[in-house]
Protein backbone atom coordinates (compact mmCIF):
# COMPACT_ATOMS: atom_id res chain seq x y z
CA UNK A 1 0.00 0.00 0.00
CA UNK A 2 2.65 2.11 0.72
CA UNK A 3 3.23 2.89 -3.36
CA UNK A 4 0.04 3.71 -3.99
CA UNK A 5 0.17 7.17 -6.10
CA UNK A 6 -1.77 9.85 -3.70
CA UNK A 7 -3.01 12.15 -6.19
CA UNK A 8 -4.85 10.75 -8.53
CA UNK A 9 -8.16 10.43 -7.20
CA UNK A 10 -7.34 14.57 -6.48
CA UNK A 11 -10.53 15.32 -8.20
CA UNK A 12 -12.01 18.53 -5.78
CA UNK A 13 -13.33 21.30 -7.58
CA UNK A 14 -15.93 23.93 -6.50
CA UNK A 15 -18.69 22.32 -7.93
CA UNK A 16 -18.98 19.24 -5.82
CA UNK A 17 -21.78 19.47 -3.60
CA UNK A 18 -21.26 18.26 0.04
CA UNK A 19 -22.24 14.55 -0.05
CA UNK A 20 -19.49 14.51 -2.88
CA UNK A 21 -17.34 16.27 -1.01
CA UNK A 22 -17.77 13.95 2.57
CA UNK A 23 -17.02 11.26 0.31
CA UNK A 24 -13.72 12.76 -1.33
CA UNK A 25 -12.27 13.51 2.43
CA UNK A 26 -13.33 9.85 3.45
CA UNK A 27 -11.81 8.58 0.39
CA UNK A 28 -8.85 10.40 1.56
CA UNK A 29 -8.78 9.56 4.77
CA UNK A 30 -8.88 5.56 3.52
CA UNK A 31 -6.08 5.87 1.71
CA UNK A 32 -4.21 7.14 4.36
CA UNK A 33 -5.71 4.44 6.72
CA UNK A 34 -4.24 1.67 4.27
CA UNK A 35 -1.21 3.22 4.67
CA UNK A 36 -1.40 3.52 8.79
CA UNK A 37 -2.65 -0.21 9.15
CA UNK A 38 -6.34 1.33 10.83
CA UNK A 39 -8.32 -1.56 9.04
CA UNK A 40 -8.59 -4.68 10.72
CA UNK A 41 -10.61 -7.97 10.57
CA UNK A 42 -13.21 -9.26 12.71
CA UNK A 43 -14.35 -13.06 13.14
CA UNK A 44 -17.83 -13.51 13.48
CA UNK A 45 -18.62 -17.71 14.55
CA UNK A 46 -20.71 -20.08 12.68
CA UNK A 47 -21.97 -23.02 14.20
CA UNK A 48 -23.63 -25.66 13.41
CA UNK A 49 -27.01 -25.50 14.09
CA UNK A 50 -28.25 -29.05 14.99
CA UNK A 51 -24.86 -29.77 17.47
CA UNK A 52 -23.55 -26.23 18.43
CA UNK A 53 -19.76 -27.23 16.98
CA UNK A 54 -18.03 -24.63 15.80
CA UNK A 55 -17.62 -25.05 11.80
CA UNK A 56 -16.51 -21.24 10.62
CA UNK A 57 -16.28 -18.01 11.23
CA UNK A 58 -16.81 -15.03 8.49
CA UNK A 59 -13.96 -12.01 8.35
CA UNK A 60 -15.75 -9.00 8.73
CA UNK A 61 -13.80 -5.87 7.94
CA UNK A 62 -13.11 -2.57 10.41
CA UNK A 63 -11.86 0.82 10.20
CA UNK A 64 -11.16 2.58 13.03
CA UNK A 65 -10.32 5.81 11.90
CA UNK A 66 -8.23 8.48 14.89
CA UNK A 67 -10.56 11.22 13.99
CA UNK A 68 -13.89 9.77 13.66
CA UNK A 69 -13.76 6.20 15.53
CA UNK A 70 -14.79 3.16 13.38
CA UNK A 71 -16.49 3.76 10.74
CA UNK A 72 -18.92 0.87 9.99
CA UNK A 73 -18.30 -1.23 6.72
CA UNK A 74 -21.62 -0.33 5.36
CA UNK A 75 -20.50 3.54 4.68
CA UNK A 76 -16.41 2.47 3.69
CA UNK A 77 -17.33 -0.44 1.22
CA UNK A 78 -19.75 1.14 -1.00
CA UNK A 79 -16.99 4.08 -1.25
CA UNK A 80 -13.97 1.74 -1.28
CA UNK A 81 -16.01 -0.32 -4.19
CA UNK A 82 -16.39 3.23 -6.43
CA UNK A 83 -13.23 4.29 -6.03
CA UNK A 84 -11.56 0.80 -6.70
CA UNK A 85 -9.58 1.05 -3.48
CA UNK A 86 -11.71 -2.23 -2.78
CA UNK A 87 -9.05 -4.17 -4.52
CA UNK A 88 -6.45 -3.21 -2.06
CA UNK A 89 -8.70 -3.73 0.61
CA UNK A 90 -10.49 -7.34 -0.53
CA UNK A 91 -7.01 -8.89 -0.97
CA UNK A 92 -5.38 -7.48 2.19
CA UNK A 93 -8.46 -8.99 4.11
CA UNK A 94 -8.09 -12.91 1.99
CA UNK A 95 -4.34 -12.62 2.47
CA UNK A 96 -5.56 -12.11 6.53
CA UNK A 97 -8.38 -14.07 7.00
CA UNK A 98 -6.47 -17.06 5.33
CA UNK A 99 -2.97 -17.00 7.39
CA UNK A 100 -5.54 -16.26 10.50
CA UNK A 101 -7.66 -19.53 9.68
CA UNK A 102 -4.87 -21.62 8.61
CA UNK A 103 -2.61 -20.60 12.60
CA UNK A 104 -6.21 -21.17 13.81
CA UNK A 105 -6.31 -24.61 12.12
CA UNK A 106 -2.78 -25.55 13.36
CA UNK A 107 -3.61 -24.30 16.91
CA UNK A 108 -6.33 -27.36 16.98
CA UNK A 109 -9.86 -25.81 15.41
CA UNK A 110 -9.92 -29.16 12.98
CA UNK A 111 -11.95 -28.64 9.42
CA UNK A 112 -12.37 -24.75 10.56
CA UNK A 113 -13.53 -22.57 7.42
CA UNK A 114 -13.46 -19.19 6.51
CA UNK A 115 -16.04 -17.15 5.11
CA UNK A 116 -14.50 -13.82 3.08
CA UNK A 117 -16.95 -11.20 1.64
CA UNK A 118 -16.13 -10.61 -1.84
CA UNK A 119 -17.46 -7.52 -3.46
CA UNK A 120 -19.00 -7.36 -7.05
CA UNK A 121 -15.79 -5.63 -8.54
CA UNK A 122 -13.23 -7.51 -6.90
CA UNK A 123 -14.89 -10.67 -7.88
CA UNK A 124 -14.80 -9.95 -11.56
CA UNK A 125 -10.94 -8.22 -11.53
CA UNK A 126 -9.17 -9.78 -13.62
CA UNK A 127 -6.06 -11.52 -11.47
CA UNK A 128 -9.01 -12.88 -8.91
CA UNK A 129 -7.88 -15.89 -9.55
CA UNK A 130 -4.31 -15.31 -9.44
CA UNK A 131 -5.00 -13.42 -6.32
CA UNK A 132 -6.66 -16.35 -4.39
CA UNK A 133 -4.38 -19.02 -5.76
CA UNK A 134 -1.43 -17.15 -4.60
CA UNK A 135 -3.09 -16.31 -1.28
CA UNK A 136 -3.76 -20.30 -0.45
CA UNK A 137 -0.38 -21.91 -1.58
CA UNK A 138 1.14 -18.97 0.63
CA UNK A 139 -0.63 -19.27 3.88
CA UNK A 140 -1.23 -23.10 2.90
CA UNK A 141 -5.40 -22.92 3.88
CA UNK A 142 -6.78 -25.67 1.59
CA UNK A 143 -8.99 -24.17 -0.75
CA UNK A 144 -12.07 -26.51 0.96
CA UNK A 145 -11.54 -24.09 3.84
CA UNK A 146 -12.07 -21.14 2.26
CA UNK A 147 -15.81 -19.95 1.61
CA UNK A 148 -16.25 -16.76 -1.19
CA UNK A 149 -19.52 -14.87 -0.13
CA UNK A 150 -20.64 -13.29 -3.40
CA UNK A 151 -24.13 -11.29 -3.96
CA UNK A 152 -26.54 -12.68 -6.37
CA UNK A 153 -26.37 -9.01 -7.92
CA UNK A 154 -22.76 -10.07 -9.37
CA UNK A 155 -24.71 -13.19 -10.92
CA UNK A 156 -27.18 -11.08 -12.41
CA UNK A 157 -25.16 -7.94 -13.87
CA UNK A 158 -22.45 -10.19 -14.93
CA UNK A 159 -23.34 -13.78 -15.76
CA UNK A 160 -20.82 -15.02 -18.19
CA UNK A 161 -18.01 -13.48 -16.11
CA UNK A 162 -18.90 -14.59 -13.53
CA UNK A 163 -19.63 -18.26 -14.63
CA UNK A 164 -16.31 -18.53 -15.65
CA UNK A 165 -14.32 -17.40 -12.22
CA UNK A 166 -17.05 -19.60 -10.35
CA UNK A 167 -16.19 -22.28 -12.52
CA UNK A 168 -12.83 -21.83 -11.95
CA UNK A 169 -13.14 -21.40 -8.24
CA UNK A 170 -14.86 -24.90 -8.10
CA UNK A 171 -12.28 -26.61 -9.66
CA UNK A 172 -9.96 -25.70 -7.42
CA UNK A 173 -11.93 -26.55 -4.67
CA UNK A 174 -12.88 -23.22 -3.19
CA UNK A 175 -16.76 -23.05 -1.86
CA UNK A 176 -19.23 -20.61 -2.70
CA UNK A 177 -21.79 -19.00 -0.76
CA UNK A 178 -24.43 -16.64 -1.65
CA UNK A 179 -24.74 -14.14 0.78
CA UNK A 180 -28.03 -11.97 1.25
CA UNK A 181 -30.23 -14.72 -0.30
CA UNK A 182 -33.46 -13.90 -1.78
CA UNK A 183 -32.83 -9.94 -1.13
CA UNK A 184 -32.02 -8.55 -4.44
CA UNK A 185 -33.31 -9.04 -7.94
CA UNK A 186 -32.59 -12.48 -8.59
CA UNK A 187 -33.64 -16.00 -10.78
CA UNK A 188 -33.23 -18.77 -9.76
CA UNK A 189 -31.76 -19.96 -12.78
CA UNK A 190 -28.16 -19.45 -11.33
CA UNK A 191 -28.96 -21.80 -8.68
CA UNK A 192 -28.80 -24.26 -11.55
CA UNK A 193 -26.19 -22.99 -13.87
CA UNK A 194 -23.51 -22.06 -10.96
CA UNK A 195 -21.47 -24.71 -8.85
CA UNK A 196 -22.50 -23.09 -5.45
CA UNK A 197 -22.47 -24.09 -1.83
CA UNK A 198 -24.62 -22.30 0.60
CA UNK A 199 -27.03 -20.03 0.64
CA UNK A 200 -27.24 -17.23 3.60
CA UNK A 201 -30.51 -16.19 4.77
CA UNK A 202 -30.21 -13.04 5.37
CA UNK A 203 -31.52 -11.81 8.70
CA UNK A 204 -34.29 -9.49 7.60
CA UNK A 205 -36.09 -13.05 6.86
CA UNK A 206 -34.86 -14.02 10.37
CA UNK A 207 -35.63 -11.11 12.47
CA UNK A 208 -39.50 -11.87 12.97
CA UNK A 209 -39.95 -15.52 11.87
CA UNK A 210 -41.26 -16.38 15.28
CA UNK A 211 -43.73 -14.00 14.60
CA UNK A 212 -44.37 -13.92 10.77
CA UNK A 213 -45.83 -16.57 9.08
CA UNK A 214 -44.62 -15.07 5.69
CA UNK A 215 -40.79 -15.41 6.96
CA UNK A 216 -41.32 -18.83 8.12
CA UNK A 217 -42.62 -20.18 4.25
CA UNK A 218 -39.96 -18.40 3.29
CA UNK A 219 -37.41 -19.85 5.27
CA UNK A 220 -38.79 -23.01 5.24
CA UNK A 221 -38.99 -22.87 1.13
CA UNK A 222 -35.51 -21.82 1.23
CA UNK A 223 -34.54 -24.49 3.38
CA UNK A 224 -36.17 -27.56 0.96
CA UNK A 225 -34.76 -25.90 -2.10
CA UNK A 226 -31.34 -25.68 -0.43
CA UNK A 227 -31.78 -29.53 0.44
CA UNK A 228 -32.99 -30.58 -2.66
CA UNK A 229 -30.33 -28.61 -4.52
CA UNK A 230 -27.81 -30.45 -2.14
CA UNK A 231 -26.28 -27.18 -0.81
CA UNK A 232 -25.89 -26.00 3.08
CA UNK A 233 -27.70 -23.29 4.67
CA UNK A 234 -26.19 -20.08 7.01
CA UNK A 235 -28.99 -18.41 8.77
CA UNK A 236 -27.83 -14.96 9.67
CA UNK A 237 -28.40 -12.59 12.21
CA UNK A 238 -29.95 -15.20 15.08
CA UNK A 239 -30.56 -13.30 18.15
CA UNK A 240 -32.55 -15.25 19.98
CA UNK A 241 -33.36 -18.80 21.39
CA UNK A 242 -37.01 -18.85 19.64
CA UNK A 243 -34.97 -18.19 16.34
CA UNK A 244 -32.50 -20.74 16.65
CA UNK A 245 -35.03 -23.15 17.63
CA UNK A 246 -36.97 -23.04 15.02
CA UNK A 247 -33.95 -22.87 12.40
CA UNK A 248 -32.82 -26.10 13.99
CA UNK A 249 -36.33 -27.61 13.77
CA UNK A 250 -36.64 -27.03 10.03
CA UNK A 251 -33.35 -28.43 9.85
CA UNK A 252 -30.58 -25.43 8.86
CA UNK A 253 -27.13 -26.25 8.68
CA UNK A 254 -25.64 -23.42 10.14
CA UNK A 255 -25.92 -20.40 12.50
CA UNK A 256 -24.70 -17.31 12.50
CA UNK A 257 -25.64 -14.44 15.32
CA UNK A 258 -25.22 -12.28 18.32
CA UNK A 259 -26.86 -15.26 19.88
CA UNK A 260 -24.03 -17.35 19.53
CA UNK A 261 -21.30 -14.80 18.89
CA UNK A 262 -20.56 -11.57 18.03
CA UNK A 263 -17.91 -10.21 15.49
CA UNK A 264 -14.49 -10.23 17.46
CA UNK A 265 -11.28 -9.40 17.35
CA UNK A 266 -9.06 -11.94 16.58
CA UNK A 267 -7.04 -12.19 19.86
CA UNK A 268 -10.52 -12.16 21.43
CA UNK A 269 -11.89 -15.33 19.68
CA UNK A 270 -8.57 -17.15 20.21
CA UNK A 271 -9.64 -17.18 23.85
CA UNK A 272 -13.24 -17.75 23.23
CA UNK A 273 -13.02 -20.77 20.62
CA UNK A 274 -9.28 -22.37 21.26
CA UNK A 275 -9.45 -23.20 25.07
P1 LIG B 1 -22.93 -9.06 5.66
O1 LIG B 1 -21.94 -9.74 4.80
O2 LIG B 1 -24.36 -9.43 5.48
O3 LIG B 1 -22.44 -9.34 7.15
C1 LIG B 1 -23.29 -9.58 8.23
C2 LIG B 1 -23.49 -8.32 9.04
O4 LIG B 1 -24.45 -8.56 10.05
C3 LIG B 1 -22.23 -7.86 9.77
O5 LIG B 1 -22.27 -6.45 9.84
C4 LIG B 1 -22.41 -8.48 11.15
O6 LIG B 1 -21.69 -7.81 12.16
C5 LIG B 1 -23.90 -8.30 11.33
N1 LIG B 1 -24.48 -9.28 12.24
C6 LIG B 1 -24.17 -10.57 12.42
N2 LIG B 1 -24.98 -11.16 13.31
C7 LIG B 1 -25.86 -10.21 13.71
C8 LIG B 1 -26.95 -10.20 14.63
O7 LIG B 1 -27.31 -11.20 15.26
N3 LIG B 1 -27.61 -9.02 14.78
C9 LIG B 1 -27.26 -7.89 14.09
N4 LIG B 1 -27.96 -6.77 14.31
N5 LIG B 1 -26.25 -7.87 13.21
C10 LIG B 1 -25.55 -9.02 13.02
P2 LIG B 1 -21.00 -5.55 9.54
O8 LIG B 1 -19.77 -6.22 10.09
O9 LIG B 1 -21.33 -4.17 9.98
O10 LIG B 1 -20.89 -5.59 7.97
C11 LIG B 1 -21.86 -5.01 7.16
C12 LIG B 1 -21.67 -5.37 5.72
O11 LIG B 1 -20.46 -4.81 5.21
C13 LIG B 1 -21.54 -6.87 5.48
O12 LIG B 1 -22.81 -7.45 5.49
C14 LIG B 1 -20.85 -6.88 4.14
O13 LIG B 1 -21.78 -6.67 3.10
C15 LIG B 1 -19.95 -5.66 4.23
N6 LIG B 1 -18.59 -6.10 4.59
C16 LIG B 1 -18.03 -6.30 5.80
N7 LIG B 1 -16.75 -6.71 5.69
C17 LIG B 1 -16.48 -6.78 4.37
C18 LIG B 1 -15.32 -7.16 3.59
O14 LIG B 1 -14.26 -7.55 4.11
N8 LIG B 1 -15.44 -7.08 2.23
C19 LIG B 1 -16.60 -6.69 1.62
N9 LIG B 1 -16.64 -6.65 0.28
N10 LIG B 1 -17.71 -6.35 2.32
C20 LIG B 1 -17.65 -6.40 3.67
CA1 LIG C 1 -21.37 -11.72 4.37
CA1 LIG D 1 -24.94 -11.59 4.82
CA1 LIG E 1 -26.92 -9.15 5.35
Amino acid sequence: AKTLGKNHWKIYSDQVDDSERSDLSLESAMYQGIENGEFMLHYQPIFCAQTGQLRGAEALMRWKNPNQGFIPPIKFIPLAENSGLIKILGAWALRSACYQAKQWQNAGLKDFYISVNVSPRQFVQEDFLEMINGVLSESGLLPQNLMLEITEGVLMENPQRSGEILTQLHVAGVKIAIDDFGTGYSSLAYLKKFPLSVLKIDKSFVDDVINCAKDMAIIGTILSLAEGLNLMVVAEGVENDAQLGFLKQEGCNLVQGYLTGRPVHSEDFKDKYLA
